[in-house]
């Protein structure tokens, strides 16, 4: 198939460039390449000579040789030699290591496949490709991508899967613009090709045309030789016979301009075919034994087979059987029924003619009939081959919903997860917030009842004895006197003052006389009951209430605190110390006010004072003494 020989130049420059980038050796023959990319449209059969000219010694590694050989194979290929480019790629695959150097592996296997397809065996390519294909997607690789789904694309289209071609070839076209191998002008003349098989000719036009567009502006002369063929031929199928004309004899002058003798022999064919269906059979026989004697050269199999079908299809017209079975039986040697179904079928449509020309009509009615179940079978298993990849298409999109459905729902509960989760650090924070609170809250509380008891201490106890205060004293006297009013029980009242209390600072100083007045805070404590009211309500001055107690019973035992006080002498560390007490002692009379028995207390004390001190008075209303004092 010549019309897929632009994709070689493409192959071709990007396989320099690959080489160039492998840091490998310059090879003295390496140098004319460039030149020969430019060289091969325009004129394939010089840089076919250049090569075999220079052709690589024994002292070239491995990599030259493949290179070498791949570049015959190439060339061989623009001038649809198949044999020889087969043949070539082979060669060069032998020197190539698939792991060492993986991408010129599947290039090169690609070159194979091509080859494969102009030898009548497309089906041999198909694994390279498919393998090639592979690689470049897994590998990202554009330039081999775009190449290997242009071969692919050329292989399916043989093998009559037209829907397949197409949808390589449409991958191709699109992903053209990115690489650096391809145009999607190049693309286009296959694409174009590939309906024009599928029989839709006015599909293909406008792709054709794009095509040939491209290859005018980049004057790729043998390119648009190609694109002009399909054009002029779908312009021809479509009805366009002049314009067809036209375009079928410009791409032959172009053609021949760049030495491409096979692609003069496809624009002849398809212009005897124009003569034929004007009845010009001189004309018609003429060109195609040119064209026959051109393909028979390069050993094109399908090329010949078609030739044969065109010269049948002239004998068929001019109703000569002789001549008719003669191509029919040469066209019979080139078909590959495995590989070439729907030309098989063409070839036994024709051998029904043949076989009805030569009057034998049940023959080429039977042929005719088994052609017909047979053509049927062939769109059937192609259809069937539809549905199957329609169906796994829709399988794999369902697949893909699904999984993109699963995704979101993944999304969604990664989403509450993290929602609850954050949820829960907040509580937890919460909690910590809260116990944090209520612990310093539970310090406040305590701290704040200490304080408090602190506070309630400092008002009420006398700091230096411990003992409780003026205010203290007088507030639980009145409640004592209060409970002795309501529970007549008895209560003795008494005031205690320390004997020349003012001697004793001024001999020992002040802080000798708090060290007294300590002492003696401590003694009274000891002395009295828990349930006895002991204040200092003065210097030296000390209250002391015994509920419960007989006037009787408070003298005994005041006097015997006057006792200990004596001997507290010796506790306390003052030389020379002496220490007494004077005692004003009275009965709590029901009904009677506090400031009432404070005077009495203080009655009996002045007596004890005036008495010599060191002593307990009990107060008494009869004494002058007293009397005196009121006065
Ligand atoms: P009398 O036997 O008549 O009671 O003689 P006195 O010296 O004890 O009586 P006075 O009332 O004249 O003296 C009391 C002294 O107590 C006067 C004062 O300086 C002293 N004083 C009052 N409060 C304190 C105190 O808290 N500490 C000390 N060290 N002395 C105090
Ligand atoms: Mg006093
Ligand atoms: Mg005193």
């Amino acid at each position: 198939m010549t019309q897929c020989k632009q994709v070689f130049i493409a192959f071709w420059a990007l396989w320099i460039v690959s080489l160039s980038a492998m840091a490998e050796p310059i090879y003295d023959w390496q140098s004319p390449y460039d030149e020969m990319i430019e060289l091969s449209a325009k004129s394939p059969t010089e840089v076919l000579n250049r090569l075999l000219q220079n052709e690589p010694s024994e002292t070239h590694d491995n990599l030259a040789i493949a290179q070498y050989h791949s570049s015959l194979s190439m060339v061989y290929y623009l001038l649809s030699f198949p044999n020889e480019s087969l043949q070539h790629a082979q060669t060069a695959l032998t020197f190539i290591d698939p792991k060492a150097q993986p991408w010129l592996f599947h290039m090169t296997k690609l070159n194979e496949a091509q080859a494969y397809d102009i030898s009548g065996k497309p089906r041999n390519g198909l694994v390279g490709s498919n393998a090639a294909l592979v690689w470049a997607e897994l590998n990202n690789n554009t330039n081999l991508l775009v190449s290997a789904l242009y071969v692919r694309g050329i292989i399916l289209n043989s093998l009559v899967d037209y829907q397949g071609a197409l949808n390589d070839l449409q991958r191709a076209y699109d992903l053209a613009p990115k690489s650096t191998v391809m145009s999607s002008g190049d693309v286009a003349g296959m694409l174009a090709l590939v309906y024009e098989y599928r029989g839709e000719d006015s599909l293909s036009i406008p792709f054709f045309e794009e095509a040939a567009q491209y290859h005018q502006q980049n004057e790729n002369i043998l390119e648009l030789s190609i694109a002009l063929y399909g054009l002029g031929r779908a312009n021809k199928n479509v009805g366009n016979r002049e314009l067809g004309r036209s375009q079928l004899e410009q791409s032959k002058e172009f053609a021949e301009q760049v030495g491409d003798e096979q692609g003069v022999a496809y624009a002849l064919k398809e212009l005897a075919g124009i003569s034929l269906s004007e009845k010009d059979f001189v004309g018609a026989k003429f060109k195609l034994q040119r064209v026959f004697g051109i393909f028979e050269k390069s050993q094109n199999v399908y090329m010949l087979l078609d030739t044969n079908l065109s010269l049948l299809k002239v004998a068929l017209a001019e109703h000569n059987p002789t001549n008719a079975r003669q191509y029919l039986l040469a066209a019979k040697t080139f078909i590959d029924p495995e590989n070439m179904p729907m030309q098989n079928v063409a070839l036994e449509e024709m051998h029904a003619k043949v076989l009805a020309l030569e009057g034998k009509y049940q023959e080429a009615f039977n042929k005719l009939d088994a052609t017909v179940a047979w053509k049927q079978q062939l769109l059937n298993q192609q259809s069937t081959q539809q549905l199957h990849s329609l169906r796994s298409k829709y399988e794999i999109d369902l697949k893909e919903r699904e999984n993109r459905l699963l995704e979101q729902q993944n999304k969604l509960q990664q989403i509450s997860l993290n929602d609850v989760e954050t949820k829960n650090l907040q509580l937890l924070l919460l909690f910590g917030a809260t116990l944090i609170i209520c612990g310093l809250l539970v310090v406040l509380v305590y701290r704040t009842i200490q304080n408090r008891s602190k506070l309630e201490q400092l008002a009420n106890i006398d700091s230096l004895t411990g003992l409780a205060n003026r205010r203290n004293a007088f507030e639980l006297l009145q409640k004592q006197i209060e409970l002795a009013n309501r529970h007549h029980f008895p209560l003795s009242v008494a005031i205690i003052d320390i004997d020349l209390f003012k001697k004793i600072n001024d001999t020992f100083g002040h802080a000798g006389g708090d060290k007294v007045l300590k002492s003696f805070g401590k003694l009274c404590q000891n002395t009295f009951r828990q349930t006895d009211v002991i204040g200092r309500i003065g210097g030296e001055e000390f209250i002391i209430a015994l509920p419960h107690t007989s006037l009787l019973d408070a003298e005994k035992t005041l006097k015997s605190l006057s006792l200990n006080v004596k001997k507290l002498i010796d506790s306390i560390d003052l030389e020379g110390l002496r220490l007494s007490i004077s005692t004003g002692l009275t009965q709590y009379t029901p009904g009677e006010q506090l400031e009432s028995v404070m005077v009495q207390c203080d009655q009996a004390l002045y007596q004890a004072k005036r008495g010599g001190r060191d002593k307990v008075v009990i107060f008494d209303e009869q004494d002058p003494s007293l009397l005196q004092l009121e006065l």
